[in-house]
Order: structure tokens, then C-alpha cells, then sequence
């Protein structure tokens, strides 16, 4: 294939795993099979030890059909190989199980599940965990000097869009000799490209921007070839895999990403934009508002904004709770990045687990609305949340918007 233009994501989306078959099909075939025959004991014996690239078992992640869906996922990333896992959180346990057992650092807000498994799981195993807050990122040269050897952290993080200075971080983790990951399911590879900022590993939640209909489950890791294979050995031996029909699935939505993702970005714009002017709106958490508290950083580490924004509304959680309710267009559902516009509140559903103290000392209000803005038209979406908030409106003033 021609090397596409830095900015080419298009044409990577449509030709990163390009894997055309026998028969010309320029989708990849759907290998739904566990296993794989051989000839002989010695073309076996060449694909078991390395010397040639072939199908093997589907656990271990040697199926043709995931073979074409990670060349898709690493072009898209920039990366050497890239690994597809069952779900998110699976690909998330397989990078800490690998890379993170002389201690992670978690640095920033990031998906309950995912603090979840480092505040209270790995540490049932002897793995030690650091949650570090913004204002807490004095102590990071401390912590790595104690060892901890992963870095990890979302930007834009769930649900308050905190931005995070991936070079500056990879930066000071590197200095130690620990590795970075990065989290970029919110922006995905079209906004935001984290290896080609010093970051060591990407980790998506597939099931969210690259899937992008809300219709599979699915993670990925992407990175050098040597840390995939660290991180593929701990995959196979967890049956984390990804299933061959699963990954077909994927592929095929890998070549719309580039597409959605800009009208995600557009619409999110219009809606955040409109909601800052709402006076039941306290505050609206979007990097590309140019007085968020991230925006500089964005401007300089994405290539676009995103499709996710969350709204901290005058009131508290079951004024927030009505306003969700009231919503018709937006569905009132767990998860993002799908075409249909969704809303979550985070402290009853991706936050709920976390106590109301941990909450508030993550400032993760009560009154807060994540909104996942989808593919319909913007002014609908606009217009629907005016008139949730009209039917809940306290003031006269209010009342008349
Ligand atoms: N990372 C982020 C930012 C998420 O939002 C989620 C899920 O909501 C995950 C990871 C976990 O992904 P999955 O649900 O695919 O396991």
C-alpha cells in the first residue's frame, strides 16, 4: 500500500487491514473456527515456533480475521501491532497483568471499572496501585522512584474531559524508565494520536467510537511489537481474545470511524456551545469551549475535540435526574460513542461504585449529565435538551427560555 499522507486516516480506516481473500473479497473473511489443520508436523512446527506467520488456534489470537482487524487497529494508531480483546476492561486487565506488576500509576479521573480493578482488585494480588489526582501530580517523581513501572491515564477522562499533557507525562514516566499508556477511547486515533506523543501503549474500549454503533464489545491495545507480544502471552493464557465474527464486525465500522468521528465532533461543538448559554447550565466540561480549562492543551494534542461533553447543571442529583428523564432523543444509557446520541449521570451508573466521598473529591457532582452527542441532526439535539430543561425550570425566568 502507498504510505498515506500523516493526516490520511481516511484512507488508513479503509485500507489499514485490507487482507483481501482468495476470492477478492475486500472485507475480511469471517474465519469462524477454533482451530486450524496443517499438512504436515513441520509447516505446524514453523507457524508454533515463529518462522512463519500463520493461523494457529483462535484463542491465542492466530485467526486470519483478527490478523486483518489489528493491521486496521495499528495503522490507525500509528502503532507496530496491535492486540483485540474481548472488551475493554479485558484489554485494560491484560496491559496491568503484563506491564503494570511492579506497581501503576493512574493518574487523573478515569472509568469506575477501570478504577475499580486498580484501587481494590490488583491490589488483592500484591500489584501496588496509585491514584494520583491533577493536584496531586507533585508526588508522580516520588511514586516512580519507589518503582512503579505503568503510567496510565485517560484524556479527555470520564466524565469531567480533563485534559492530560501526554509528552509532558510520558516524559517524566520515561525519565524512571517506567512505560505510559494512554486510555483514548473518548478521543479516539481521529482526534488524538498518543504514540506519536511519546506515549508507550494505546488502550479504546472499542466497544465505544471504533465500534460506533453501539452493537459490539470489544477493547484493543496498540503499541511497539515487543510490548504486544508481552502483553499477547498474558491474552492467551486469560481467554480475553476477541471473537472472530466480533472482529469482523469491528473492521467493518473501522472504516466509517474517520467520518463519524468529524460529525461527532461538530455536533458536540453546537451542543456544547448552546448549553453554556443555558442559564440552568452551571458549567458545560468540553475542551473545545475556548474557556475550558483544557483548551490550550487540546488544541495542542488533538486534532479535533470530540463527541463527549458533560453538563453540571444548577440543582442537585434528582433535578439532574429529571432532566435525564425527561430527554427523548438522547437515551438514557450507559456507554458512548455510538451513532445514537446517549446520557448517563455518572454517579448512577459509570461512577456509581465509587463512595459519595470519592466522588466529591474527584468532583464528580451529583448534578452532572454525560452526554454521548451522536450522528442526528445537532439543532434536534439542542432542541431536546432546551426542552428537558424547560420542563424542569425553576425560575419564571427559566420557564420562558
Ligand atoms: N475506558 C473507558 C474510557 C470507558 O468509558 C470504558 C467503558 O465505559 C472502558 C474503558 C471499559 O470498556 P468496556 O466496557 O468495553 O470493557
Amino acid at each position: 500500500m502507498v504510505a498515506p499522507h500523516r493526516d490520511a486516516l481516511a484512507t488508513l480506516a479503509v485500507h489499514g487491514g485490507a487482507a483481501r481473500d482468495a476470492h477478492g473479497s475486500p472485507n475480511p473473511p469471517i474465519y469462524n473456527t477454533t482451530t486450524f489443520a496443517f499438512d504436515s508436523t513441520a509447516a505446524l512446527l514453523d507457524v508454533i515456533e515463529g518462522r512463519r506467520r500463520g493461523a494457529l488456534y483462535t484463542r491465542y489470537g492466530m485467526n486470519p480475521t483478527l490478523y486483518a482487524l489489528e493491521s486496521a487497529l495499528a495503522a490507525l494508531e500509528g502503532a507496530d501491532a496491535a492486540l483485540a480483546f474481548a472488551s475493554g476492561m479485558a484489554a485494560s486487565a491484560a496491559l496491568f497483568l503484563a506491564l503494570g506488576r511492579d506497581g501503576i500509576v493512574c493518574v487523573g479521573d478515569a472509568y469506575g471499572g477501570t478504577l475499580e480493578l486498580l484501587g481494590e482488585q490488583l491490589p488483592l494480588l500484591g500489584i501496588k496501585t496509585w491514584l494520583l489526582q491533577r493536584d496531586q501530580l507533585d508526588r508522580l517523581d516520588a511514586v516512580l522512584a519507589e518503582g512503579a513501572g505503568l503510567v496510565f491515564f485517560e484524556t479527555p477522562s470520564n466524565p469531567r474531559l480533563e485534559l492530560f499533557d501526554i509528552a509532558a507525562l510520558a516524559a517524566i514516566a520515561h525519565r524512571h524508565g517506567a512505560l505510559v499508556a494512554v486510555d483514548n477511547t473518548f478521543a479516539s486515533p481521529v482526534n488524538q494520536r498518543p504514540l506519536e506523543l511519546g506515549a508507550d501503549v494505546v488502550m479504546h474500549s472499542a466497544t465505544k467510537y471504533l465500534g460506533g454503533h453501539s452493537d459490539l464489545t470489544a477493547g484493543a491495545l496498540m503499541g511497539s511489537r515487543e510490548l504486544m507480544q508481552a502483553v499477547g502471552g498474558w491474552r492467551r493464557n486469560l481467554g480475553s481474545v476477541l471473537a472472530p465474527e466480533t472482529a469482523a464486525l469491528l473492521s467493518r465500522s473501522l472504516r466509517t470511524l474517520p467520518v463519524r468521528v468529524q460529525r461527532h465532533n461538530a455536533s458536540a461543538q453546537i451542543v456544547a456551545e448552546a448549553m453554556a448559554r443555558h442559564p440552568r447550565v452551571a458549567r458545560v466540561h468540553y475542551p473545545g469551549l475556548p474557556d475550558a480549562a483544557g483548551h490550550a492543551l487540546a488544541r495542542a494534542q488533538m486534532r479535533g475535540f470530540g463527541g463527549m461533553l458533560t453538563l453540571e447543571l444548577h440543582g442537585d442529583g434528582a433535578d439532574a435526574a429529571a432532566v435525564a428523564d425527561r430527554l427523548r432523543l438522547f437515551a438514557l444509557a450507559p456507554s458512548l460513542g455510538g451513532v445514537e446520541s446517549l446520557v448517563t449521570q455518572p454517579c448512577t451508573t459509570s461512577h456509581h461504585d465509587l463512595s459519595a466521598a470519592e466522588r466529591q473529591r474527584r468532583g464528580i457532582a451529583d448534578s452532572m449529565l454525560r452526554l454521548s452527542v451522536g450522528l442526528e441532526d445537532p439543532d434536534d439535539l439542542v432542541a431536546d435538551l432546551v426542552q428537558a430543561l424547560r420542563a424542569g425550570a425553576t425560575s419564571p425566568a427559566d420557564e420562558r427560555r
